[in-house]
């Protein structure tokens, strides 16, 4: 049976170190980090994202405005919106809740936020960081990844490790996070052939493709640490994409859904802001 990964409870203790940061940063230097989030549209589930994020900058000491835009606003509109919280200097993150609608165009909008207030990890400056080993704001998944990664207590060094999908918000920056780190990284993908032979010599397999319950134990490594990125809402409740009953018998270590990755995404964001707002000073 499968030692779980308890994404809630780390995150939890995350956030203990993050809200004493933030006290300190108020009473030595009067700085209240402060994060923005832009919504364009009601789209019930980023709603809820949303209002998640600001429940959690509450809980740290994070200032947090929402800007509800409506789902007609025009690209120039939005990057309008930007530019002025670029300008802004109360606010040291923004993030941009995707998706957006289909008429912006969202690689222009992340590429018009601030690289030093781009606290989602998505602008191509950051990409490109990442890529060269060099230190900047890291997108917050791949970063809640590795630290429940670490939590086990097993190192990252030297293993095999396999990801399942290759976005550019998950799997692209878990790979390099992973290899920065000296594992041996393969990327699958919907064009991999015999995934299952691929999945089953990781040590550390990383799944991040949208499809409920769709490894099961027969791709897992007996003993291997399984990190389940996906969320997929079906009639009212959440799945990820491994099937967590089959395989917790087979994995050493697997993190549940919901509790694991979630949590540590919107923990790392804070911890994101947190950075920005440092830098300011
Ligand atoms: P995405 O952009 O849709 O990418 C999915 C990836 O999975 C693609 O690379 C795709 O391959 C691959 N894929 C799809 N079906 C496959 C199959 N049958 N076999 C092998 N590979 C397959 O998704 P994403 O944004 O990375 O998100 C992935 C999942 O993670 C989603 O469920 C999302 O909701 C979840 N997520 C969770 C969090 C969190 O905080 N918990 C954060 C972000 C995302 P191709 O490239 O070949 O098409």
């Amino acid at each position: 049976m499968a030692i779980i990964i308890d994404g809630k409870k780390i995150a939890k203790y995350i956030k203990e170190t993050i809200k004493e940061d933030i006290k300190e940063l108020k009473q030595q230097h009067s700085l209240i980090p402060g994060l923005c989030v832009v919504l364009v549209g009601d789209d019930p589930a980023s709603m809820v994202y949303v209002r998640n994020k600001e429940r959690a900058c509450k809980e740290v000491g994070i200032s947090s405005t929402v800007i509800y835009m409506k789902e007609e606003t025009t690209e120039e509109e939005l990057l309008t919106t930007i530019n002025t919280l670029n300008q802004d200097n109360r606010v040291h993150g923004i993030l941009v809740q995707l998706p957006l609608p289909k008429h912006i165009n969202e690689e222009s909008i992340i590429n018009a936020i601030s690289p030093s207030k781009d606290v989602d990890g998505f602008h191509p400056i950051h990409a490109g960081m990442l890529m060269n080993g060099q230190q900047g704001l890291e997108p917050c998944t791949p970063k809640g990844i590795i630290r429940l990664i670490e939590e086990t207590g097993q190192s990252i060094s030297g293993k095999n490790v396999v990801v399942i999908g290759r976005s550019n918000i998950v799997g692209k920056p878990v790979a390099l996070m992973l290899l920065q780190r000296n594992a041996t990284v393969t990327i699958a993908h919907s064009k991999t052939q015999n995934l299952k032979e691929v999945a089953h010599n990781a040590d550390i397999l990383v799944v991040a493709i949208g499809r409920p319950k769709f490894v099961d134990s027969s791709y897992i490594k007996e003993g291997a640490i399984v990190i389940d990125v996906g969320t997929t809402r079906v009639e009212g409740s959440l799945y990820g994409d491994v099937d967590f009953e089959d395989a917790k018998d087979k994995a050493g270590y697997i993190t549940p859904v919901p509790g694991g990755v979630g949590p540590m995404t919107i923990t790392m964001l804070l911890e994101n802001t947190l950075a920005a707002a440092k830098r300011t000073l």
